[in-house]
């Protein structure tokens, strides 16, 4: 697995966005590095080819570029969870805060399973909302969450507990603004 640049480099740090008082990590520094992706599919097909998963969810957008990959290399169906208007069939929907706003998301109950065993990916986990949201969605269809993964955490902003008791993984952590 190659290892020659640090991830922290990649992700760029941008300030006040998209509101003042944000600071806004920017993982599109990954996209346009063929290390720094392939490092992190490598890493979360690592971290989870062990566990007994029937799919991946994905949460739009950035989570879906990150899900995509993994999806085929671990062989299973992709979930995707979708802003409110996004999807043209019946739907599962969830309300929820984001650390700036507020937001509704959906999933086709055509894609959910009941008793599906499902692992969450997103870019970055701020305060955990988007994905209570997102298992909120998958449960409303019966299935299990059974993880959640973003490639960046701010364990600062307490998503854990939000969370619990479901465990959390990261690649990167970043501990204060
Ligand atoms: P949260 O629901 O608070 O965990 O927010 C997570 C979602 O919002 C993810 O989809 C992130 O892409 C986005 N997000 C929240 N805060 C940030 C941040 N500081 N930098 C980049 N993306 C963020």
């Amino acid at each position: 697995m190659s290892n020659d640049f640090s991830l922290d480099e990649v992700i760029r740090k941008v300030p006040d966005f998209p509101k003042p008082g944000i600071l806004f990590y920017d993982i599109t520094g990954i996209l346009v590095n063929p290390k720094a992706f392939k490092y992190c599919i490598d890493m979360m097909v690592k971290l989870y080819k062990g566990l007994e998963l029937d799919a991946l969810a994905a949460i739009e957008s950035r989570g879906f570029v990150f899900a995509a990959p993994l999806a085929e290399r671990l062989g299973v169906p992709l979930i995707l969870i979708r802003k409110k208007g996004k999807l043209p069939g019946d739907t599962y929907s969830c309300k929820y805060a984001l650390e700036y706003g507020f937001a509704e998301i959906e999933v086709h109950k055509a894609d959910v399973q009941r008793g599906q065993k499902i692992l969450i990916i997103d870019d970055l986990i701020a305060t955990g909302g988007t994905l209570k949201a997102a298992q909120n969605v998958l449960e409303q269809g019966g299935a299990n969450v059974l993880g959640f993964f973003g490639i960046v955490g701010l364990p600062f902003l307490n998503y854990q507990k939000v969370l619990d008791p479901v465990p959390v993984k990261t690649l990167i952590d970043y501990n204060a603004e």
